[in-house]
């Protein structure tokens, strides 16, 4: 048996630290087997799915040093490698399913299943579908579909007993059946949901090994009944820990920034990134903390993969960076790193159209731009005050404005300042005024160019990060008060 592994990223936000994770320890498993590894995007959510995201999925991995052997951009022979253009392929999937009776129409209400949920709730029940459609007589059935009738198509799951199955990692794990809901296969609108897809996918991708984060093992057992159904050998699980905050929590973008594209923006070493990925739940044999791409692949075995939460702490990244600084580049190859970082023509280029209003001398340039070129910035309490809010104040307009822009799909100018207005006009706050505090979170001081302009230069994840960490300086948002919060931002909105 050939070893074929996988990564199915959904393109629905920023590059996340945790996809490149999975990816690095995909790829090593199909390398160490003498495997192969290939991407497939997952984009059956079409709503929050976008060719944006994609290609900034892909690229970042590349920029890693990630490369597979099959996926969108360099096809293979498996393809399409995106879901959105198989549509056909799990339709056909879901007939089969249904024709074997495996699978039942369902065509109950969202309000039918709004009601039944609250009812579940009120009496403490197991959430999830109560198989109401489930011995609806076929006649009646092919009459509804015939009118038209909206519906979706349900795979049935047994009501007792246990779903075993092993894990690589974790051994055997035993989950009991009433937990698993009986799960919605293709949507009203006719797309498949993950698990129908994934399922179908890994099974015509040929993919031997799942190796995936841990999140999804509560979702194993409808996968395995649906590789019975199919009538499908079964691919082996493994199930990797989750990457972790500082505190142990889940890794988050609250607490730690998340995107591959703020360590990008950051002026991290890629090599480094993947190092310290590298060694999150894993380590070399020799217990080395530095090593390169290479270095892992050559020695990778999984089963050193240990299950105790690996956190993902800045500080040691920080740290593993500058050895890797420090030990593998010269004066010469630094400089060509900068550069190709940012400390070029582009960026200023970018710049010079808000600089030169302000520029009498050449040497004015720095001290009007370092900010575009620095991580998070010194500032203090006191300056943020200067903004003229007290503290409370300073809180909720960062954490509103932080908030509505974390909504913001395509990150230019005109976006950025409609999203500030719409919280600025909520909260009944004079633009001027509003943007004071943002002004010295974004740009260090309020004499900057225009704070939308700077955002729009710096991108969303810088510009993100340096609000949160205003937001840090002034003591951070408890959970109480954030709960507080959350509900008056909902108001607002
Ligand atoms: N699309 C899923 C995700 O975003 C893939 C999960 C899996 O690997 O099965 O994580």
């Amino acid at each position: 048996m050939t070893v074929r592994t996988r990564i199915a990223p959904s393109p629905t936000g920023d590059p996340h630290v945790g996809t490149a994770y999975v990816a690095l320890f995909n790829m090593a498993f199909a390398h160490s087997q003498g495997g192969q590894f290939l991407l497939r995007i997952e984009d059956t959510d079409q709503a929050r799915s976008t060719p944006e995201s994609e290609k900034a999925i892909l690229d970042a991995l590349h920029w890693l040093g990630l490369d597979w052997d099959e996926g969108p951009d360099n096809g293979g022979d498996k393809g399409p490698y995106r879901q959105s253009e198989r549509s056909d392929i799990y339709h056909e999937h879901a007939h089969q399913l249904l024709d074997s009776g495996h699978a039942f129409r369902c065509f109950c209400t969202p309000e039918r299943l709004d009601e039944l949920r609250k009812t579940q709730m009120e009496n403490k029940e197991q959430l999830g579908y109560d198989g109401h459609c489930m011995h609806l007589d076929e006649s009646e059935v092919a009459e509804r579909v015939a009118k038209g009738e909206s519906h979706v198509v349900r795979m049935k799951v047994p009501r007792e007993g246990q779903c075993t199955f092993n894990d690589m990692l974790r051994g055997e794990i035993s989950i009991d059946w009433t937990q698993i809901d009986l799960q919605i296969l293709l949507k009203a609108d006719g797309m498949p949901t993950y698990h129908l897809a994934n399922v179908v996918d890994d099974h015509l991708m040929e993919i031997s090994h799942v190796i995936r984060g841990e999140e999804w093992i509560n979702s194993a057992p409808k996968h395995i009944l649906l590789y019975q159904y199919f009538g499908w050998e079964t691919p082996v699980f493994c199930h990797l820990p989750l990457l972790r905050n500082v505190d142990k929590s889940k890794l988050s973008k609250r607490k730690n920034p998340t995107s591959i594209l703020y360590y990008q923006r950051m002026g991290y070493l890629p090599e480094a990134l993947l190092n310290y990925l590298g060694r999150m739940g894993w380590s070399m044999p020799d217990e080395r903390e530095k090593f390169t791409l290479e270095q892992m692949l050559e020695v990778f075995d999984i089963q050193r993969v240990s299950l105790g939460g690996p956190v993902f702490d800045v500080e040691k990244l920080s740290w593993l960076n500058g050895m890797w600084i420090r030990a593998e580049l010269t004066d010469d190859q630094l400089a060509d790193r900068l550069h190709e970082w940012a400390l070029n023509r582009d960026t200023l280029k970018a710049f010079l159209p808000f600089a030169r209003q302000r520029m009498e001398t050449f040497s004015d340039l720095a001290p009007l731009g370092n900010y575009l070129v620095s991580g998070m910035l010194p500032i203090t309490v006191e300056d943020l005050k200067s903004a003229g809010m007290d503290e409370e104040q300073l809180v909720e307009v960062l954490q509103f404005a932080l908030w509505r822009l974390e909504s913001v799909q395509q990150w230019n100018r005109d976006n950025i300042f409609s999203a500030l207005k719409a919280v600025a006009d909520a909260m009944e706050i004079k633009l001027k005024p509003f943007l004071a505090p943002l002004f010295i979170a974004i740009a260090g001081s309020s004499a900057s160019i225009s704070v939308m302009d700077s955002m729009n230069l710096l991108g969303a994840d810088m510009s993100r990060a340096r609000l949160r960490h205003a937001i840090d300086l002034l003591g951070g948002v408890g959970k109480k008060k954030l709960k507080k919060m959350e509900k008056a931002y909902q108001q607002l909105a």
